[in-house]
């Protein structure tokens, strides 16, 4: 089964909105339109960007997809600062990044969060991006894949077949969040498949087959091709290379 390779970029909390203008501008001038036809791009502004992005796509008529790096799961109501998912809908998004591990580890959240908004999310009819992994202690200790795979039952947990398949996962060890320190290819593809073989287990292998499994932490145009090349890696997720025009559109180019 072929499944057609995802690059989102977290823009993470940066950019005011003329910045995040003039950096949609740039990514929209620089992307090839057939690059685009073969590899799905996503950019995940903050939330106060994302109507203008939006905007800047829309004009330029370029098929690059919206998507939000949060959201809350209930509909509405007394939620003080949160934001929900008929909100980020009504403004385009067709993703958004769930679990990421700054959320989990600097906010608090819970597998049984993510849960909640990966369910609320495919409800809504909008594919969260399920961000999973392990800290270096976790790696070093040995035990990564059974840390992992349970972050992924977790997440995927009370949902059925049709659900689990709008889904993506991203496989983001946090030792590789940021720090320059890319996982190797063969560190990379061994969890996602180890994820990919999760989810077989779940909900059998041609759900697995159609799920995306993108890979993040200090992806780079240097360092793309070769993660993007392994069976099991459909994308990456892409935090600082994001911020960059030029290097996320190489690495567009490396996924097609
Ligand atoms: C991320 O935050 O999802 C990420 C992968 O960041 P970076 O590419 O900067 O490591």
């Amino acid at each position: 089964m072929t499944r057609k390779k995802l690059i989102a970029g977290n823009w993470k909390m940066n950019e005011t909105i003329p910045e995040a203008v003039v950096l949609a501008q740039e990514i929209s001038n620089l992307a090839d339109p057939a690059a685009l036809d073969a590899v799905d791009v996503a950019v995940c502004p903050p939330f106060v960007d994302l109507k203008p992005v939006k905007t800047v796509l829309e004009f330029d008529r370029v098929n690059i997809a919206l998507g939000a790096q949060n959201v809350y799961w209930e509909p509405a109501g007394a939620f003080t600062g949160e934001i929900s998912i008929p909100m980020i809908k009504e403004i385009g998004c067709t993703y958004c990044i769930v679990g990421h591990s700054e959320r989990r580890n600097l906010f608090g959240e819970t597998n049984e969060g993510v849960n909640l908004k990966a369910r609320a999310l495919i409800e809504a009819g909008i594919a969260p991006i399920v961000c999973v992994g392990e800290s270096l202690s976790v790696r070093d200790e040995g035990v990564y894949l059974d840390f992992v795979t349970s972050q992924v039952r977790a997440a995927f947990a009370g949902m059925d077949a049709e659900d689990a398949v709008r889904a993506v996962v991203a496989y983001e060890p946090v030792w590789a969040i940021g720090t320059g320190r890319t996982a190797t290819p063969e560190q990379a593809e061994e969890v996602c498949a180890a994820i990919r073989a999760t989810l077989a287990e779940l909900f059998g292998d041609d759900v697995a087959q159609q799920v995306r499994v993108l890979y993040g932490g200090s992806m780079n145009e240097g360092n793309a091709a070769l993660l993007l090349v392994q069976p099991d890696i459909d994308g990456g997720l892409i935090g600082g290379a994001a911020l960059k025009a030029v290097s996320f559109i190489e690495i567009v180019k490396a996924a097609r």
